[in-house]
């Protein structure tokens, strides 16, 4: 192309890309800013690399990308000693823009800015979102004349000579009334600092400061903002502990210190670099998540790593580097992408060897930091699947001793005791150690191992355990009474008939509330305690699901009222007393009343044997109304059994104490009922 001043017409298929620039881009402004560095970035290397290879032969000089502002001109500038570009391949590069279907993929990634720009290589063109008017001042290290380029965000544009005489080139951008925000230092450093930390060529914008007669003013040394050899483009071996200490430091300051590191470093089948560290997770999970930046070739691209990696890993932190994953594709399309995909199994084995590996040296070690990896290995056991078959020989069981177990160390340790009569493996856990202390207490006294199962996805994970683990159950210990935990064979006898259980459960009721409490007898021994309360594992398991799935298609489980059973030892001496005090005290009522039931059942049995084989209406009128009659009697007289029971019972001071002890004992006597048992427990004292 001739260089004399010229105007032409952009090439674009579709009428205008400019008002598609700004009208649908505008959420991602900042951007026009990496771009314009990254083609910087890209210019310089091509040289660097031509010199390297001898094709460009003069001096590489000063290689160092300046960004400017000019306030009273309103112009941001960037500018390289890169390679240039000739009249030739502005008109190639820049004036002729392949942008076929462009309106039919704005529909479609309108609201994701970098899909577009990335897809087009509309990189330049992302300066047109902040700009009236944009000027590329450029001289290619091959031979021939400076050009400048002006376009003012309209299909047409100038081309002339210019008398630059540097190698290299400056973009000029007169920012429009809307984008002021970019003269200020500050927006610039911030972004700079977002985009550009790690950019490979050293960037200058401002210049250093120095304190002189009470002010900061500047040297004349520029302020380079990025490092240019990251922690993370080094060999492993160049690096010590420090240097990767400093390195997470430096990317999240005033962040605990992270647990352990892992250098990835592969080029092949696919280029990958990175360092990920181990964070330490406790419980604030959320706040835990999304802290791994992405960049392609030192360029950063997004903290967002969702889709790109499974959902465990994204609570590690670090940086990942590859310029093999498609970056400015929408996160639908990245999630089926082959490479992708490679990518994202490379890792996770990457993640699990190095766990594995530190598991093996240093067990120790592991142990001590397991509850800050708990969570991140669980989840990503539970998760992923390739995970888990790793995991599952390092993963580790915490007892309420705090000793530790891997699953088969475990597996062998309960093997002998804990197996029911079914052959089934019963695993038994706590999930908080003071709350169920009374029946941690009692398991290990029957010589079982109990679990503590404290962390938030733990009734998740036991679910799934359950299902990897065969022939096993996974039994919280405060579900039932020890005895019951675990079914054995041997039965021990009840010293209470069930008569005498039947006059009980009444006066025990007395106490409850009916649809939340159920009176059970169990044949315990007498060293157990008189009563207790268990929940069933079941329906709590089904209620705390629900709550941790926020209600969905469990929430009947999650509206259900808790229910408990009220289990009482039928063979504990104060037991045994109050039955004996049932029968002194109201026995002979009961056996009037029940005196009185004998001849009606009497009855009701004739009555039956007349029904039995007929046919509805083959009974008679007469005989219908005989059997409802005598049926109501025996319930009237049940009724009142039950009534002086229950006369009996709410007097019985002692019945309650035991109530109130169990309640106590499960942390569920406050308020109210709490005080009331504090002074009755006095009184009793008194007596
Ligand atoms: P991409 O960078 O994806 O190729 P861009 O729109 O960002 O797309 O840039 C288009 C082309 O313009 C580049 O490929 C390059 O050839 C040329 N170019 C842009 N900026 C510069 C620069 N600073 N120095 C030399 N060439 C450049
Ligand atoms: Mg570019």
């Amino acid at each position: 192309m001739d260089t004399q001043k010229q105007q032409g017409t952009i090439n674009v298929t579709s009428e205008n890309i400019f008002p598609i620039i700004k009208k649908f881009l505008y959420s991602d402004h900042e951007i026009f800013l990496r771009e314009l560095i990254s083609n910087a970035v890209d210019a310089v290397q091509k040289i660097k690399t031509l010199a390297s290879v001898g094709d460009f032969k003069g001096e590489l000089g000063d290689l160092t990308i300046r960004i400017s502002l000019d306030k009273k001109k309103k112009t941001l500038t960037v500018s390289d000693r890169g390679v240039g570009m000739t009249a030739k391949e502005i008109d190639k590069f820049i004036n002729q823009i392949a942008f076929s279907g462009a309106e039919e993929f704005m529909k479609k990634y309108k609201k994701d800015a970098n899909a577009i720009i990335g897809h087009f290589g509309l990189g330049f063109y992302s300066s047109f979102m902040v700009s009236d008017m944009v000027e590329i001042n450029t001289k290619s290290y091959k031979r021939g004349r400076a050009v400048k380029w002006t376009c003012e965000g309209d299909t047409t544009f100038t081309i002339e000579d210019t008398d630059r005489t540097d190698r290299g080139t400056s973009i000029i951008l007169h920012l429009d009334n809307d984008s002021k925000e970019f003269l200020e230092e500050s927006k610039i450093q911030g972004l700079l600092n977002k985009y550009s930390r790690f950019l490979p060529i050293p960037i200058a914008f401002g210049k250093e400061q120095e304190w002189k007669d009470n002010k900061y003013i500047d040297t004349d040394k520029d302020k380079i903002i990025n490092t240019t050899e990251p922690a993370w483009t080094k060999k492993p071996s160049d690096l010590k502990e420090e240097d990767y200490q400093n390195f997470y430091r430096d990317l999240y300051p005033m962040t605990e210190e992270p647990l352990f590191h892992i250098h990835l470093n592969v080029d092949y089948p696919f280029t990958l670099t990175g360092i990920l560290y181990f964070p330490k997770i406790r419980n604030n999970f959320e706040v835990q998540k999304n802290k791994i930046q992405l960049y392609s070739n030192q360029v950063f691209v997004t903290d967002s790593v969702e889709g790109i990696v499974p959902d465990f890993l994204t609570l590690l932190h670090g940086v990942l580097d590859s310029p093999d994953i498609p970056l400015n594709v929408s996160r639908s399309f990245l999630q089926s992408d082959h490479n992708v995909k490679k990518i994202s199994g490379h890792i996770t084995k990457k993640v699990a060897d190095r766990l594995k590996k530190i598991f093996k040296k240093d067990r120790e070690q592991f142990e001590l930091k397991w509850d800050d990896l708990k969570l991140f290995i669980n989840y990503g056991m539970l998760t992923e699947e390739k995970f888990w078959d790793k995991a599952k020989d390092f993963a580790l069981l915490k007892n309420t001793d705090t000793k530790f177990f891997t699953y088969t160390e475990y597996k062998d340790l309960i093997k002998e005791n804990q197996t029911d009569k079914d052959e089934n493996l019963v695993y038994l856990y706590a999930n908080n150690k003071d709350e169920e202390f009374g029946f941690i207490q009692a398991a290990k006294e029957k010589g079982y191992d109990v679990l503590l199962m404290d962390g938030q996805f733990d009734t998740h994970f036991i679910n799934h355990l359950e299902q990897k683990f065969e022939k096993s159950r996974f039994v919280r210990v405060d579900s039932d009474v020890v005895d019951n935990l675990i079914s054995k064979e041997e039965k021990r006898d009840s010293k209470l008939s069930s008569e005498q259980q039947d006059l009980l459960r009444p006066v025990i009721q007395s106490h409850l509330l009916s649809g939340t409490y159920f009176v059970q007898f169990a044949a315990l021994t007498e060293k157990d305690k008189p009563m207790m309360i268990t929940q069933a594992e079941f329906s709590r398991r089904m209620k705390e699901m629900s709550k941790l799935s926020g209600g969905g298609g469990m929430d009947m489980y999650g509206s259900m009222p808790d229910s408990y059973n009220l289990v009482v030892n039928s063979n504990h001496p104060i037991i045994n007393a109050i039955s004996e005090d049932v029968v002194n005290q109201v026995g002979d009522k009961i056996n009037e009343i029940n005196d009185a039931q004998k001849p009606l059942k009497v009855d009701l049995d004739s009555l039956e044997k007349l029904k039995e084989g007929k046919k509805d209406e083959e009974i008679g009128q007469e005989e219908k109304d005989k059997l409802e009659e005598v049926n109501k009697k025996i319930a009237d007289l049940t009724k009142e059994k039950e009534e002086v029971l229950s006369v009996y019972g709410k007097d019985n001071k002692l019945v309650k104490q035991l109530i109130d002890l169990a309640l106590l004992a499960n942390n569920m006597l406050t308020g109210e009922a709490l005080n009331t048992f504090v002074n009755r427990s006095i009184d009793l004292i008194q007596k």
